[in-house]
């Protein structure tokens, strides 16, 4: 059996079994017995009751294309048709080829290797893999140290933890991994007294640079960040000027910069790179998952450059990889769904949608008590969610407040990612993040919903 998979199902016929669900499962804030999903189509979901969804937060902001896609379905069957596996170890493949080509075009200059694993949380241990093996093969093996930021999150695998901020297990997990330093994430809503947010995060980034002056810049490798902020920090929107600021502290100190794109990439932000809204902010490293494949595979990859791959390459190439690695089938469907990203030119939409869905957020704000910040990039959204505005107190733990607002959303058929920090320290957040083909009249539905959803939690 596989431990992978979800909770008992709540459909009419199927009950749990004797002592509980075989598979087993982290309990998410949404009831314990979950509807059973029967198909999706679009931004929506129906579960084997017939009840539709709306998936306002593309389930954990994974699912870019939208579900159903036939042209994905069709490339997955002609791949199969063909062969769905051979291990790269003996052959190249062609849909692995094409994948490559297509990214390195959209990633541009900088970005034009791929290495492809099976999700976001491999792609982060790929990367840190990756740089290591560089600065050995640069003979600058006294560096192993990854600086990330608190709070963040990388992914959930041990190395991944490591480089986590407020990582919802640290407590469990921490004493296994706690050995990375951490750098202040540049909050923008709620900054120490006396600074504004862009002076705060001018600050946050000379932290940066003060921890890596005491850690011994010969033993730093790397730092890690996501452009745009997941779940951690509720879509934190790092500037343009604070990002500069690191790329120009990591070069200063020969340190890679890593950006975490799992989310925010392949068009989420309004273009296909967030990095490619700033000036002058070229990472060293990139990685990809979630919208990559769109939830139709597991599916992610590392994007790193032509001479970083070829200085890496004089000793064998990376010391790294998976059984599912550069998958054939994987790579057929991630080929085409970004074709559906670019045909459809999803990127755009999500910049036009996401300021359509910015102004009806902030219109809700308006009317909603417990709405104190509005912030993403993009169809990358969140609503931070507080019991008193003026003071931007978050709800005490007993009141659950972020799972009863979820829980309302999914009685009124309406998903939200969403999440409490630990011991609400740095706050609680609904993510509103639809499909990027989603449009204006599905943008006042989600908002229409998120309304009522509130004034019954009030
Ligand atoms: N990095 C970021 C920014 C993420 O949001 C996630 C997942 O939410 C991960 C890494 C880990 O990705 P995965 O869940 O595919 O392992």
């Amino acid at each position: 059996q596989s431990c992978t998979a979800s909770h008992p199902s709540s459909s009419a016929d199927a009950r749990p079994r004797q002592g509980g669900p075989v598979q087993f499962f982290y309990q998410s804030p949404t009831e314990a017995r979950r509807p059973t999903v029967a198909r999706g189509e679009g931004i929506y979901l129906w579960d084997t009751t017939g009840k539709r969804y709306v998936d306002a937060s593309s389930g954990p902001i994974a699912v870019n294309i939208g579900h159903g896609n036939q042209r994905v379905m069709q490339a997955a069957m002609r791949q199969m048709e063909k062969v769905s596996y051979a291990s790269r170890l003996f052959f190249e493949n062609d849909a692995n080829a094409q994948l490559a080509d297509l990214i390195a075009q959209h990633a541009g200059p900088g970005l034009e290797r791929a290495f492809f694993v099976s999700g976001g949380s491999e792609a982060t241990e790929a990367a840190m893999k990756l740089a290591r093996q560089h600065a050995v093969v640069r003979g600058e093996s006294s560096r192993w140290k990854v600086i990330s930021r608190n709070p963040s999150y990388h992914g959930s695998t041990l190395g991944a933890v490591g480089v986590s901020g407020d990582f919802v297990s640290e407590g469990m997990y921490g004493v296994m991994t706690r050995i990375m330093p951490k750098a202040p994430a540049p909050f923008s809503y709620r900054i120490p007294d006396g600074q504004t947010a862009e002076t705060y995060a001018m600050a946050c980034a000379d932290e940066l640079e003060n921890i890596i002056e005491q850690e011994g810049p010969q033993t730093v490798l790397a730092f890690i960040m996501e452009p745009v902020g997941g779940l951690a920090t509720g879509a934190l929107v790092s500037t343009e000027a604070y990002c500069r600021r690191v790329r120009e502290i990591c070069t200063r100190h020969g340190v890679l910069l890593i950006f975490d794109e799992v989310m925010s990439g392949v068009g989420r932000t309004g273009t296909f790179l967030t990095s490619h809204q700033f000036q002058n902010v070229q990472p060293d490293l990139v990685t990809l998952a979630k919208g990559l494949a769109s939830g139709y595979t597991p599916l992610g990859a590392v994007l790193a450059s032509r001479s970083m791959v070829e200085e890496i390459s004089s000793t064998g190439g990376f010391m790294h990889g998976h059984t599912y690695s550069s998958n054939p089938l994987s790579c057929a469907i991630g080929v085409a769904t970004m074709q559906e990203t670019i045909d459809n030119d999803l990127p755009h939409n999500s910049a036009v949608m996401g300021e359509y869905l910015r102004e009806k957020l902030l219109a809700l704000q308006t009317r909603h008590e417990v709405i104190g910040d509005v912030r993403g990039k993009g169809l990358l959204m969140a609503l931070e969610i507080v019991s008193d505005k003026a003071s931007k107190t978050v709800f005490p733990g007993g009141i659950n407040a972020i799972s009863t607002i979820v829980n309302l959303a999914m009685q009124r058929g309406l998903l939200l990612y969403s999440r409490r920090t630990a011991q609400g320290r740095y706050g609680e957040w609904l993510m509103v993040a639809p499909p990027l083909i989603v449009t204006r009249e599905e943008i006042d539905l989600i908002t229409d919903l998120i309304d009522n959803t509130l004034t019954a939690f009030a």
